[in-house]
Formats: structure tokens, C-alpha cells, sequence
């Protein structure tokens, strides 16, 4: 034992032995020298995160199992290599922690905040190939597999990507990390940072009053003597989806402090609905390092699965590593989370329950757009408090695709898009995801749930 809780299981199954395992939705390399490069190349890499700061997250995620924080996770469905801008990123940073600070002033709990970003390349799709009229290639994986031109060339599967996404992931969070300790989250600014940022928004006024009174606050505190460093920076992770396994494996390494395995590539990874097969690589790999860990839930999860899912991933029982994200769909959550709950916390288990309400609920308009409806975003995160609040159990946190611009994807919100609207600015590659106005009205919803 060491001072994580951990029983030290330092060895890490070859990335042979894994495939030999057996990993669905990994790509298909033409080139096995070209592919053992770049793993090669990626080993060699500094690590993207700190296991201290992993450990870190552990403990916070511990305390949203315990009911004493509330995790706010949230990003694109799929990062780009194209979309490492600054202004992107730093708009996707404003809006979650716009939201963070909603959160925390409406409901007074701790909020523990994690970028979906800094690493979310790679996408699990239901089918390997895409059929455009009378041609046939093979599906867009994200910009870690290929390219999302429909050509040959672009639908190839390339390892070269997966350093490039090596580099794309550094330098989102290399800004990130300046972003949120170097003064641009000081809570005095928050009133400068969203000025423009919530001008024409539905939610103006009710931001507005939020910012007033912190700024009273905070006035209040400066009048006696109070400056702590939390008003200046904030805590904020990293997290992706741990879904190839060539570059998790390449970027987990034995901590010399701890001497435990960790992957360096973002402080808290999760496994997909896809991929979680409790005698699966993705799992296997998962439960070899001291990262938390999250995993998704579907409909079609047991309460049987969900245990032996924890029991694999944590044998140890080491606090805040396991969190269980339900991704149910409105019109299932209140059907089928009460038993999923129950089992679990008769079987002793501690783990962070958290409600990702847009895989659920995502479904084609007759336009041809890829979309999902905000109030059934809303009605889902209300039946995740509901059904957590009749057992006793802590709602403990939100799992969104999110986006900090004004894109057109989700139907509904304050500014009430239309499936004719959907045209306007609709960017994502992937799946559709909420733009800054319809962030900032769930976090305002969610706020006023936790507050009940
Ligand atoms: C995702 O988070 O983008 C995703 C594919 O989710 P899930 O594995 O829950 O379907
Ligand atoms: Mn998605």
C-alpha cells in the first residue's frame, strides 16, 4: 500500500496482449511499421498531466460520491485538430466556467470542473463504413484515425495522427492551464469575461444578478482582509474517452512516486457505452491504472454489469476512482436508474453518479440534421435528481457536449431554435451539442434542482 490506498499492481499488460484480449472500434492500420512508430514516438513523450494532480481529482471525485461536490464535465463531442484556437478554446472555458460559477453561487456546493477536451479525438462509431450515393468509404473515427473529407485518401486510417493528436492535446491544455491560473478566471473578472458573452442571451439578467452579487461579495471580503487564492484560479481537469488503445497505452507510465501505472494523456478517462465489456481491453487497461475512471452506462446496462464493472476497476475500493455516467434518454431514466441505484449501493459501492443527458436523447430531424431537443436534455437531468433524491443517493454531477459559440445543433432553448434554424451554424463533426446560451439556461435549471 502507498499513500493513494492503492495495492501497487505495476505491471501493465503488453499492447499485444490487449489486442489479444480483444478490443472492439479500434482502427485498422495498413502499416504495421508506420503504426509501431508512432507508439514509439508517443512513449518517448513527457506526460501530457501529473499523476499528482490525477490523485487530486481522485479525492475530489470522492467527494461528489460523498455528497459534498458536484461534477461539471463537459466539451465537444469531438475535438478537432482545426478547432486548436485560442478563441476556441478559450470560449469552450468561458462557457464551463460560467457554468461552474452558476452552479456554485445558486446551490453553494463545491464544483469540481473537467473539460471534455485536451485529448476527445477519437469516436466510437456503430457502423465502419459511410455510404454516399454509390460510393462506399470507410466511417469518420475523429481526427486521431482520419480525416472527415469523404475521400479515400482522408478516410484512411493514418498512426501518424495519433501524435498529432500527442500535440493538439498539449497545446489545448497548455492554454487551458494558463487560462485558469494565470488571472483569466479571477472572479473579478468574470463581470469583464462575459460582458459581450451573455449580451443578446436569454439569460442575461439572471447572469447579471449573479455577477452583482459576487461582486458584493467579494467587496465584502476585500473590506475585511479576505483574498484567498480561490478567487484568483481555479482547479480544472482534463478527460477523454480512453478508446484507442495504441495511444492510452503509450502514455501510461509507472509514477516513481507512487510507483503505480497512471495515464498521463488527461487526468480522468472514461470507457464508452461501446466498449465496456467487463472482460474487455478497454476495461482491462482502465483497471490498471490509478487515473479515475469513469464509465457510461446505456439502457442496456444490468445492475449485474455495473458491479462487475466496479469490482474489476476497483478491487480496492480506493475512493472517487469509479464514476458511473448514465446516459439513459428522458423517457427511460425514471424506468430504469432506481434499480440500477439500489443494486449498486446495496452492494457497498462508492461511486460518483453522474447523468450525461444528450446520448440518450439524440435522434434525426425530417431535414436531415443529427439533433437533440433541450427540454428532453432538461427532463432527463430532472428525472437523474428525481429518481437519486427518492433513494437518498447524491446526483452527483453533469456530463455534456457542449460548445462555447453560437452554433445552431440543439433544438429548443431560451432562443427557441427550429429545425429550419438547424442550417445556420451547424459545425459539429459529430455529435450536436449545446451552444453558450443553452449551456448557461442548464446550468441555471441545474442550480435551482440542486438547490431544492
Ligand atoms: C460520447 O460521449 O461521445 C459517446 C459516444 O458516448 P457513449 O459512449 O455514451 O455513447
Ligand atoms: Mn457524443
Amino acid at each position: 500500500m502507498n499513500r493513494t490506498g492503492i495495492v501497487a499492481r505495476v505491471s501493465i499488460p503488453s499492447l499485444a496482449d490487449l489486442h489479444a484480449i480483444g478490443a472492439v472500434q479500434q482502427p485498422s492500420y495498413a502499416d504495421p511499421v508506420s503504426r509501431d512508430a508512432a507508439v514509439e514516438t508517443l512513449r518517448r513523450m513527457p506526460p501530457l498531466v501529473f499523476a499528482g494532480e490525477c490523485d487530486a481529482l481522485r479525492d475530489r471525485l470522492a467527494q461528489v460520491s460523498r455528497g459534498e461536490a458536484f461534477l461539471l464535465q463537459g466539451g465537444d463531442c469531438a475535438e478537432t485538430f482545426e478547432g486548436v484556437t485560442a478563441e476556441n478554446v478559450r470560449n469552450k472555458l468561458r462557457v464551463l466556467l460560467s457554468m461552474a460559477v452558476v452552479l456554485t453561487y445558486a446551490a453553494s456546493v463545491p464544483v469540481v470542473k473537467v473539460g471534455r477536451l485536451a485529448g476527445q479525438y477519437a469516436k466510437p462509431r456503430s457502423s465502419d463504413t459511410e455510404t454516399r450515393g454509390d460510393v462506399t468509404l470507410p466511417a469518420y473515427r475523429g481526427d486521431a484515425v482520419n480525416g472527415f473529407d469523404f475521400t479515400p485518401q482522408s478516410r484512411a486510417h493514418d498512426p501518424q495522427r495519433l501524435v498529432d493528436v500527442y500535440n493538439a492535446s498539449a497545446a489545448t491544455l497548455n492554454l487551458a492551464r494558463a487560462f485558469t491560473t494565470g488571472g483569466y478566471a479571477d472572479l473579478r473578472q468574470m463581470h469583464v469575461w462575459n460582458t459581450d458573452f451573455v449580451r443578446n442571451s436569454p439569460v442575461r439578467e439572471r447572469y447579471e444578478k449573479i455577477g452583482h452579487e459576487i461582486d458584493k461579495a467579494l467587496a465584502f471580503m476585500d473590506a475585511i482582509g479576505v483574498d484567498p487564492e480561490e478567487f484568483h484560479t481555479v482547479d480544472f481537469f482534463s478527460s477523454h474517452e480512453a478508446l484507442l488503445l495504441e495511444y492510452e497505452h503509450a502514455m501510461t507510465r509507472v509514477d516513481s512516486r507512487t510507483s503505480l501505472p497512471y495515464d498521463v494523456s488527461a487526468h480522468f478517462l472514461w470507457i464508452g457505452e461501446r466498449t465496456r465489456q467487463v472482460d474487455g481491453a478497454h476495461v482491462e487497461l482502465l483497471s490498471r491504472i490509478a487515473n479515475p475512471v469513469g464509465v457510461k452506462l446505456g439502457p442496456t446496462s444490468t445492475p449485474d454489469d455495473a458491479i462487475a464493472l466496479y469490482e474489476k476497476l476497483n478491487p480496492d475500493r480506493v475512493p472517487g476512482k469509479v464514476t458511473f455516467v448514465t446516459r439513459f434518454g428522458a423517457g427511460k431514466i425514471r424506468d430504469l436508474l432506481p434499480h440500477l441505484v439500489e443494486k449498486v449501493t446495496a452492494a457497498g459501492l462508492e461511486v460518483a453518479w453522474v447523468c450525461d443527458p444528450m446520448h440518450g436523447n439524440t435522434f434525426e430531424t425530417d431535414n436531415g440534421y443529427k439533433t437533440r431537443e433541450f427540454d428532453d436534455v432538461i427532463d432527463e437531468v430532472r428525472g437523474f435528481f428525481e429518481v437519486h433524491r427518492s433513494l437518498g443517493t447524491w446526483p452527483g454531477g453533469l456530463h455534456v457536449e457542449l460548445t462555447g459559440d453560437d452554433v445552431t445543433e440543439c433544438l429548443g432553448g431560451g432562443n427557441r431554435l427550429s429545425s429550419l434554424d438547424l442550417a445556420t451554424r451547424y459545425e459539429t463533426l459529430c455529435d450536436p451539442r449545446l451552444n453558450r446560451a443553452q449551456s448557461l439556461e442548464l446550468a441555471f435549471l441545474v442550480a435551482e434542482m440542486l438547490a431544492e
